[in-house]
């Protein structure tokens, strides 16, 4: 059986199209799944559409925070109630192709223990999102010598390594640098950033 974690922040119109196209592939892949949405504390409904989706689907599952936590905490939250053989971890603004999917799940097949998703292209960003990206990732890639710059969330984890990563004692993650640090057999899939489906990046300045 695969999990899907979802971290959801205000992504009220975007959690059906997730479904929709995530069932689909996966069916298609003759897997069982499970689609575990964790709405980051969303303020728009969001967990309503999750509730009432989980309701009439039995594959959709959820979970709601009080608050606004984080992606991070979204995930680690959505690896905790888990129960797959293999758990992948996606954006439901489907910017992280779906088509990816059959790919990652037969690699994993072939023994792969964690397969990364990497970007092919950063997608449309501004200069300046990219700049501090490019800076963010030069920084992160020289402390932990490996290269981060085309990394992303985008991965499929073995029951082995999902066991690993909630074994740390960490509680300021970064999942897509620990999921390399833990050491399991990996392999990459390559990936091109679609156009997020519908609403904004939830990405601030600030917090950039
Ligand atoms: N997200 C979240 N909590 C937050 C911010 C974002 O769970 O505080 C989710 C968001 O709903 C989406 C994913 O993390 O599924 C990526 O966020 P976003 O699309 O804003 O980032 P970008 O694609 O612009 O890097
Ligand atoms: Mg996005």
């Amino acid at each position: 059986m695969i999990s899907v974690v979802l971290p959801a922040y205000n992504e009220k119109e975007n959690i059906i199209p997730a479904i929709t196209k995530i069932s689909e592939v996966i069916e298609g892949a003759g897997e069982d799944y499970e689609l575990l949405f964790i709405s980051d504390g969303s303020s728009d409904g969001t967990y309503d559409v999750i509730k009432e989706q989980s309701l009439a689907n039995p594959h959709v599952k959820g979970a709601e925070f009080s608050r606004n936590f984080g992606k991070e905490a979204a995930i680690f939250a959505g690896l905790s109630i888990s129960s797959g053989d293999a758990v992948i971890v996606m954006d439901c603004d489907l910017q992280h192709p779906v088509s990816a999917i059959p790919e990652m799940i037969a690699k994993w097949k072939d023994g792969a223990e964690v397969v990364e998703g990497i970007k092919n292209s950063r997608g449309r960003e501004g200069i300046f999102h990219k700049l501090c990206a490019g800076v963010f990732y030069g920084i992160m890639s020289s402390l932990i010598k490996i290269d981060m710059s085309s990394s992303s969330d985008f991965k499929l984890l073995d029951r082995k390594a999902v066991d690993a990563l909630l074994e740390l004692p960490e509680s300021n993650t970064f999942f897509r640098a620990l999921s390399f640090w833990i050491g399991f057999k990996s392999e990459k899939v390559y990936y091109d950033v679609e156009e997020r489906r519908s609403g904004k990046s939830k990405w601030s300045l600030g917090g950039l």
